[in-house]
């Protein structure tokens, strides 16, 4: 078939999906070329959901990927409120809601994540919020109001930045999290203790060890949350952030391999030779770190999505990228690049002190620097990520040279 006359279908759209419809006509790519997504918004970046935008710095139109004309501009058919129920990968057909099929010689699944839900009493009461979109982040900005009072449930990414952002609006915040500190599974007690203290300091409670039982309200409205040892929180709104499931479905009824989130080569090929999958619904094969990771950050759907697009297009990909992402959460703006399990290091060297607010932390195992976070300290992140590289190459560091900020980082790699 003649290049022009192929269909590429990129199904999500979101931050991978519109990136990569901009890469396949950035690169030539002169055919068909359709973007379907469930959501009614043109693709938005997520990040402004918890913080510039939830905070009021920012207006809600930068969140944005495009601007309204430009996929128009581009040739791009831009399917929106639109959802893909079905995919037949040997007859190269993907069914809409209330659409005709549409044949695709090539499709990218950039379906991302959607919240995991509480199950318990209360939980359809109103006030009782998730936030991954952009009209869930309308309703908290119009719900952190000062004097509210704000709950929130999981002390995760989501639910910290959503704390200070409320917290900013003027709002009371209690956090409810059944481990005993925050963001410990990733960060480790080192640094967890860290963000409990900076929360505390701007006058959040918290809650750990606490399991959420039950939504209370009067007249279909929330007024409390139940813990197990049956404390009641006052709340008019309960913001739950306890964590996203890769949206495998499609994959899953064309029986594509899928094992937590569609797996894929460092390519981003699928198990079917013309699907592809990028952003948070991909478990890639990550070259660097010897194994297939699945990334929920924003970095990842950036470059996975336009190396998906080059991948679709022939063009050799090896998509072994450090991970990374970033949090802003009141004054403490931080970066973190690198990979590590739950308890996969042997220490945390600080350079700098964490107290003063400006340092960089990094997880190190057997001399070996896995990761690094650099907390309001800015233009590091490619000198961590050479030593990421370097760690995971085999290489070790001098940990009392890592630690001496008078030591360029450069130097240490
Ligand atoms: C509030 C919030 C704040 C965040 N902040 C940060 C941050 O500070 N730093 C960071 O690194 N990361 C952050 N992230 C994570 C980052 O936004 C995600 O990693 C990124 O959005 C993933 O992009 P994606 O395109 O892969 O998937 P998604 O953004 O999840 O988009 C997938 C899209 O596919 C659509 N879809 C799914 N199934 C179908 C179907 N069958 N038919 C049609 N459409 C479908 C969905 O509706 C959705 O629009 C944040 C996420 C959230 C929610």
């Amino acid at each position: 078939m003649n290049a022009g006359e192929q269909t590429f279908v990129v199904v999500g759209a979101s931050l991978a999906g519109a990136k990569a419809v901009e890469t396949l006509r950035a690169e030539g790519f002169q055919g068909r070329l359709v973007l379907v997504g469930e959501e009614t918004e043109r693709p938005y970046e997520r990040p402004p959901l918890s913080k510039g935008y939830l905070n009021g710095k920012d207006p809600r139109d930068k969140a944005f990927v495009h601007d309204s004309g430009w996929y128009g501009q581009h040739n791009v058919d831009l399917l929106l409120g639109v959802r893909a129920t079905t995919l037949d990968a040997g007859a190269h057909t993907l069914t809409l809601d209330g659409f005709e099929p549409v044949r695709y010689s090539k499709l990218l699944l950039a379906t991302g994540s959607r919240v995991r839900r509480l199950d318990i009493p209360g939980n359809d009461l109103n006030g009782v919020r998730y936030l991954r979109t952009l009209t869930e982040s309308d309703a908290l900005v119009d719900a952190f109001k000062p004097g509210a009072n704000v709950v929130i449930v999981g002390a995760g990414w989501i639910g910290l930045e959503a704390a200070a952002a409320a917290r900013n609006r003027g709002a009371s915040v209690t956090i409810v999290e059944v481990d005993t500190l925050p963001l410990r599974r990733v960060m480790g007690d080192e640094v967890a203790t860290i963000y409990r203290d900076l929360h505390v300091a701007h006058g959040v409670t918290f809650h750990f060890g606490a399991e959420t039982r039950e939504f209370r309200g009067s007249g279909g409205h929330l007024t409390g949350v139940l813990l197990a040892d049956g404390t009641e929180l006052p709340a008019d709104v309960a913001l739950v952030g306890v964590g996203i499931l890769p949206a495998v479905e499609l994959a899953a009824v064309a029986g594509l391999t899928v094992d937590n989130g569609i797996v894929t080569d460092a390519a981003l090929r699928t198990s079917d030779p013309d699907v592809y999958a990028c952003g948070d619904v991909a478990r890639s094969m990550n070259p660097l770190l010897g194994k297939a990771i699945r990334v929920e950050h924003w970095a990842n759907a950036l470059n996975g999505g336009k190396a998906a697009a080059k991948s679709m297009l022939g063009q050799e990909v090896v998509y072994d990228r450090v991970p990374y992402f970033y949090s802003d959460q009141y004054e403490h703006g931080m970066e973190y690049s690198g990979y590590v399990e739950p308890g996969g290091y042997d220490s945390v060297v600080f350079r700098g002190d964490p107290a003063s607010g400006e340092f960089i932390a990094f997880w190190v195992r057997d001399g070996r620097v896995l990761a690094g976070m650099n907390v309001n300290i800015w233009d590091v992140v490619e000198d961590i990520q050479t030593l990421v590289r370097a760690g995971y190459g085999g290489q070790s560091v001098d940990l009392a040279r890592l630690a001496d900020p008078a030591v360029p980082l450069s130097e240490l790699a």
